[in-house]
């Protein structure tokens, strides 16, 4: 027997968690999902799953099995395929869904000074073409896109290791956040020509941004991938806000 539940929150983000807790706090029957990629993931408060749904008909089955009234995805800004998953199976379900994206950095006063690649697959060349000794910090999955740069050094930041080995790059594992003080303390330590960075958003990875501007390291940015959902909200508050009102709707 399957427990029905008010909102499904696509989670995996910090803001997921907010959003999770606020709305147990408001008595809102919650189910946070993640995707069970990270090792010691920080569980949110409240109902949890762990695992893909398979794809969109099991997400549409998921909808129908827990009665769920309303999704928000609050996954990371480039988890494009759970987002565009979210999308198709609210519109086939009659699910209305929230997108919670915070806020991306083109509009960061330093963007016109970086280099700007719509795919992970086009940053590698872009760094080549700007230094010699490039840190990493666009996460574990779009590593394989840097295989040509394989034999040479890099500094690379990930959360859980990588799939595969890299001998001849130092693998950095931690989590953020992270301030000016470690980021410049780092970058000047291997002596980092170029950054690579997804446009992930956010203050608690932004200082790298700034560090490399002072220390006059070009950056390479990763550009989000297209968003597909009609409601976009950019804070935990807004979604709250808006989660509480639907559902409000909805009983009457
Ligand atoms: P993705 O490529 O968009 O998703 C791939 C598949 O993983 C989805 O089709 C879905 O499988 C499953 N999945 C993803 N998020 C899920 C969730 N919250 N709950 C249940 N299943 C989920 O996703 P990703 O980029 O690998 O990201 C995975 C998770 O890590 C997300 O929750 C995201 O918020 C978090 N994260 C991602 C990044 C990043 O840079 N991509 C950074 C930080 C955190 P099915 O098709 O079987 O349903």
């Amino acid at each position: 027997m399957t427990e029905p539940c008010d909102v499904l929150v696509l989670g995996g983000t910090r803001e997921a968690r907010a959003l999770a807790e606020r709305l147990h706090d408001a008595g809102v029957r919650v189910l946070s999902s993640l995707a069970g990629r990270v090792s010691n993931p920080a569980l949110p408060v409240g109902e949890v799953r762990i695992g893909g749904f398979g794809g969109v008909t099991g997400l549409v089955s998921f909808l129908a099995d827990h009665e769920v009234r309303l999704v928000v995805d609050a996954t990371h800004p480039f988890a494009a395929t759970m987002s565009d998953h979210a999308v198709e199976a609210c519109e086939q379900a009659g699910v209305p869904l929230v997108r919670l994206l915070r806020p991306g950095w083109r509009e960061h006063e330093r963007a016109g000074e970086w280099t700007w690649v719509d795919r992970i697959e086009d940053a590698a060349a872009a760094m080549a073409e700007l230094g010699e000794r490039p840190f990493l910090t666009t996460g574990r999955q779009g590593l394989t896109h840097f295989s040509d740069w394989r034999d040479t050094w890099a500094l690379v930041r990930l959360v859980e290791p990588p799939e595969e080995q890299w001998p001849h790059w130092t693998i950095l594992r931690t989590r953020g956040p992270f301030d000016a003080g470690s980021e410049r303390a780092l970058m000047k330590e291997h002596d980092i020509d170029v950054l690579v960075s997804k446009d992930s958003g956010g203050a608690l990875t932004e200082a790298k941004l700034e560090v490399a501007a002072e220390l006059g390291i070009p950056v390479v940015m990763v550009a989000r991938p297209a968003e597909r959902a009609e409601v976009i909200v950019q804070d935990v508050r807004a979604a709250t806000l808006l989660v509480l009102e639907v559902l409000a709707e909805d009983d009457r």
